[in-house]
């Protein structure tokens, strides 16, 4: 759920969007297609609980109508509680509050995934993938964001932490962290830069002035567009493809499709780490881009499944 300037808007991103779900299932070898739903809300209008509630319920009953062909969870904007009032009308909803049969919130999966992601880059530019003394740089403080930060910061990372809410301020202080505005945490001299707010962060304007070796966060669509992976390579920032860095949800939402164990979802999320290596491996065999390496991953997978 988001604000957009227009209906073109909406649609490119959800286009956008559900092109980055289908990668990220096949990656994570899950036997789930692509697929995303956005509810556009108009910029600078405040929903009122009523008409939050009422277009809760038009998400639901178009997912209802699609009859198991897709299926919705919680995403930017969007909570577990969210997800009880959509279950009201269809049962095509994952990630339900435990109490109401599902896996709960995917936000510390997804986060846990990340920080995975995060070790196995440290592993390829450092040598080992300890997080014990490295900077990191987490721009978005939201459900996903702090909880990396948090992760971290348990590593024994050093953090710096951004959000254009000030009221994150607050998780800076609980963890010992150096509060930036979004935009100079986006530059900071760091070894790993998190992007955890939205996409479109990776860009002409951008890439030049990053200070980083290591680009790995939850966002979806980083870069403004592919050609982006190339200038990250050309100037030695490793970059690992945010689909594959940050499926920990929809590898515990396939999980909780089946018959739920919470160890077994935790240890598939884990294996983002393998999964990164693979294409980081693919990736200098042909002297590509670890997009094009997990790109050409996800072809191989859904090649044969639309066969
Ligand atoms: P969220 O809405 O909980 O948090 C987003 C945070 O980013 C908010 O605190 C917001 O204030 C901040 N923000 C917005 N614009 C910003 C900007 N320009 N600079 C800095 N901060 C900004 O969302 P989330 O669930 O934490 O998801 C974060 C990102 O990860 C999104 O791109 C989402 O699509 C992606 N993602 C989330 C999950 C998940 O499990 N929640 C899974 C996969 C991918």
């Amino acid at each position: 759920m988001w604000s957009y300037g227009d209906a073109r808007e909406a649609l490119r991103d959800v286009l956008r969007l559900s092109r980055a779900m289908t990668y990220k299932m096949a990656v994570a070898d899950l036997p789930l297609g692509g697929g995303k739903g956005v509810i556009m809300l108009t910029p600078h209008t405040p929903l009122s609980r009523e008409r939050r509630h009422l277009a809760l319920l038009d998400f639901a009953d178009t997912v209802a109508a699609l009859e198991g062909r897709y299926i919705t969870a919680e995403d930017v904007g969007t909570s577990s509680r969210d997800m009880s009032v959509i279950v009201g009308q269809t049962k095509y909803v994952a990630g339900l509050a435990r109490g109401r049969g599902g896996s709960g919130d995917p936000s510390p999966l997804t986060a846990l995934g990340v920080e995975y992601a995060i070790r196995a880059c440290c592993e390829r530019v450092f040598g080992n993938e300890s997080l014990k003394g490295r900077t990191v740089s987490v721009v978005g403080l939201g459900h996903v964001g702090s909880r990396l930060a948090k992760r971290c910061a348990r590593a024994g990372a050093k953090l710096i932490v951004a959000d254009v809410d000030d009221g994150k301020r607050r998780v800076a202080a609980e963890l010992g962290g150096r509060w930036m505005t979004p935009e100079r945490a986006m530059e900071a001299e760091t070894d790993i830069l998190a992007p955890c707010a939205l996409g479109g962060v990776l860009n002409d304007d951008s890439v030049p002035r990053l200070r980083c070796r290591i680009i790995a966060g939850a966002a979806n669509n980083q870069l403004a567009d592919d050609r982006v992976a190339d200038m990250l390579a050309a100037r030695g920032i490793l970059w690992a493809p945010d689909f594959v860095a940050n499926a920990g949800g929809v590898i515990n939402i396939a999980e909780e499709l089946g018959r739920y164990d919470a160890t077994r979802a935790r240890q598939r999320v884990r294996g983002i780490a393998d999964t990164l290596r693979r294409i980081f491996d693919a990736a200098e065999a042909s002297g590509s881009t670890p997009l094009t390496a997990a790109m050409e991953l996800a072809r191989q997978r859904l090649v044969p499944a639309r066969d």
